[in-house]
């Protein structure tokens, strides 16, 4: 616990930015997975990217202490009417959120007006670590950064347990994207319950039987038990959206715009 109370001390985004020094510097050494076009505009793109999701994470910190606080001072949630140790709950809280998380995301491809805003994540067609950063800040903003509140609002998570789970969610989603070759047999492996980088990528297929599956972000267990699961070799994988196949589509600015612009899907 102590251990974990330091590391909760530290910035999580500094320590994304760590991550993201480290896989992007290895992506550069090592044997990439997928072939890089243009790499320093990729980052560019990203790092533009980067800008209003650190700028999100800190709007969500002040909604999140103050809306969690005031549910804990309140004892709103199940957790609060039983009896539970402190681990149990924190490995309870770890899960629910990544179920939560889970179901938030699959919603994200099955509505238009959500899909619009997540199909900026997807759009990406020479993914790297950056793609961590990602995603539309209306969608961070909005969306994802509500699940967490509506979990303690039925559960009565805490700020530690909401933290505890951000920290292990941060590497496995630098990790996830990174343009590094990982062994299929992880996959058969930890990847009965885990989510590996190549399981995640299947989630960036163009072709959309592959990108509405393997939602989750830490337990791919999730897309088992819900028939969401799917599997090919990492070699077949062709990353982003057909719709966005295109120099000028994969623009910051352009893709900042995009949920506004009616783009009809390909594959
Ligand atoms: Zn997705
Ligand atoms: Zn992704």
């Amino acid at each position: 616990m102590k251990t974990l109370e330091y590391l909760l001390s530290i910035d999580l985004n500094y320590i994304a930015i760590g991550l993201i020094a480290v896989f992007f510097t290895l992506e550069h050494i090592l044997d990439t997975q997928f072939n890089f076009q243009r790499r320093g505009h990729h980052f560019w793109n990203s790092f533009l990217f980067m800008v209003p999701f650190l700028i999100g994470n800190l709007f969500w910190a002040v909604i999140f202490v103050f809306c969690i606080e005031w549910l804990n001072q309140n004892e709103i949630g199940l957790f609060h009417l039983i009896e539970l140790p402190v681990w149990l709950k924190l490995i309870l809280g770890v899960m629910i959120l990544d179920l939560a998380t889970y179901w938030f995301h699959r919603i994200s491809h099955l509505v238009p007006v959500l899909w619009r805003f997540h199909r900026v994540h997807h759009s990406d067609t020479t993914m790297d670590s950056s793609t961590y950063f990602r995603g539309h800040p209306i969608e961070v903003l909005f969306w994802f950064g509500s699940a967490p509140i509506l979990m303690s609002a039925i559960f009565g998570l805490d700020l530690f347990t909401i933290g505890v789970y951000v920290l292990v969610l941060t590497p496995f989603l630098v990790i996830e994207h990174s343009n590094l070759r990982f062994p299929s047999w992880l996959d058969k492996t930890i990847g009965l319950v885990i989510t590996t980088p190549n399981l995640h990528k299947i989630h960036h297929d163009q072709d959309q039987h592959y990108t509405d599956s393997n939602f989750a972000d830490i337990f791919i267990l999730w897309d088992r038990i819900f028939g969401t699961y799917t599997y090919k070799p990492a070699e077949q994988v062709k990353l982003g959206l057909a719709e966005f196949d295109e120099d000028k589509k994969q623009r910051f600015w352009y893709l900042l715009k995009s949920p506004f612009i009616r783009i009809e899907r390909k594959n």
